[in-house]
């Protein structure tokens, strides 16, 4: 493998434009070791700017260790939806509780230790121990990894494990040789990765700190670089969603404990596309009394190996009190739960946000936005008895908002 010529070159401009052109963020302005550890676990996968409120609510939510350790997995994953990856705010609790119980309740500094961590690896380690605690050691990313290959007009596959040892090992070792501050250069190569050395569309070399010495620059090769695996074909799945509502609560099914969204909440669902009478049938043999069915939108989910493909139906049923007591609902962990309570207390993914607008709830990133909900509806008890009665294709502006949503399709994978 080719290793950067003349290392340590890079490391006075590129200190130099950090200094200049770091972007002021929530953590960087307190790098405590518990908000540089939540935060890089919260920026795998999802851009700054999204994560900022998350954060904010985060950390206010949940300020320490200690916290964070108690936190009951409802209210955390509450605090989660809309971030995708609920199996991070999982590992997160059981590497505060370890932290608890090994460390006294303070993160470790030492880099070996962080990495004995349930959710920490090589590169979150490095991160934590560089910029909360100045270890000499690298913190290697997807933005690093491409920098550097470019730099070095590098043909070597990044998603090989090898090739970020390699590179791991080497910006260790300019670190140490170069004195540098640790936590300053592994942020700067970051940014420069997040902000002008970008994977998609032409990176900015005019403005780029690191032009002298970048072997792809001046080749004209970043198009090319860095190379990348194949990636497979995604599985497709059809399913069939299930807005089951009466006049006070709305049905919630948990999730089985392992696997895809593993003990989340979620809107009941069948495998396939089900029709009317299948549809019906199911409601019965939950002991539902359905009395008005009416189609919803076809929409789109892509997780990072399967595509959900739904077809929804809104259902109105007699009440669900008498179900929920017949014991089957628990045994089946059903739970007929108010409207209002879902917004507040139970996170159900976004594969299921869409079809959630029907509710007039807002779910994951959505409480962030601004404005009216995408549903047009004014809270919880947005959607009426009265909707059913619609026939499918006249609720004009709820369709709308769900063709819309169907464009900008969420990624996500547990
Ligand atoms: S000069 Fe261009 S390709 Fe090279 S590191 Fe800078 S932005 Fe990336």
């Amino acid at each position: 493998m080719m290793a950067i010529e003349n290392l340590q070159r890079i490391v006075p401009p590129l200190t130099e434009w950090f200094r200049a052109f770091a972007r002021d963020l929530p953590w960087r302005s307190d790098p405590l070791p518990y908000y540089v550890w939540i935060s890089e676990i919260m920026l795998q996968q999802t851009r700054v700017e999204a994560v900022k409120p998350y954060f904010r609510r985060f950390t206010e939510a949940l300020p320490d260790v200690k916290a964070l350790a108690d936190c009951p997995e409802e209210e955390l994953f509450k605090l989660w939806e809309g971030l995708g990856y609920y199996s991070r705010a999982r590992n997160l609790k059981k590497a505060a509780q370890e932290i608890v119980r090994s460390f006294g309740g303070e993160i470790p500094g030492d880099y070996e230790a962080l990495l004995s961590l349930p959710g920490i690896g090589s590169y979150t380690a490095g991160a934590v121990a560089s910029i909360a605690f100045g270890v000499s050691v690298s913190a290697v990313d997807g933005n690093v990894l491409r920098v550097v290959s470019r730099l070095t007009g590098s043909g070597e596959v990044i998603d090989d494990p090898r090739v970020k040892r390699f590179w791991e090992e080497q910006l260790t070792g300019l670190i140490r040789d170069s004195g540098v501050d640790s936590g300053l250069f592994n942020q700067a190569m970051m940014e420069l990765g997040a902000l002008i050395c970008l994977p998609n569309g032409k990176p900015d070399c005019a403005s780029c700190p690191l032009k002298a010495c970048c072997r792809a620059c001046a080749e004209g090769s970043w198009e090319r670089i860095p190379a990348r695996r194949e990636k497979k074909a995604r599985r497709k799945e059809d399913r069939t969603v299930l807005l089951i509502r009466d006049a006070v609560s709305t049905l919630i099914h948990k999730r089985d404990d392992r696997g895809l969204l593993a003990g989340l909440w979620e809107l009941p669902n069948l495998e396939g596309k089900a029709d009317e009478k299948q549809v019906l049938d199911y409601c019965r043999s939950l002991g539902l009394k359905v009395l008005q069915i009416r189609p919803l939108p076809e929409v789109k989910h892509v997780f990072t190996h399967v595509e959900w493909h739904m077809r929804g139906y809104l259902l109105l049923v007699e009440d669900m009190q008498e179900a929920q007591q017949s014991g089957q609902f628990a045994a089946e962990r059903f739970l007929a739960a108010g409207t209002d309570e879902i917004g507040e207390r139970y996170s159900v993914p976004s594969a299921f946000r869409n079809y959630m607008d029907y509710l007039g709830l807002r779910t994951g990133s959505d409480v962030f936005a601004s404005g009216p909900s995408a549903a047009g509806t004014d809270g919880a008890a947005g959607l009426k008895s009265s909707d059913l009665n619609r026939p499918a294709g006249s609720g004009k502006n709820r369709e709308e908002s769900i063709s819309g949503r169907n464009k900008n399709e969420k990624t996500e994978v547990d």
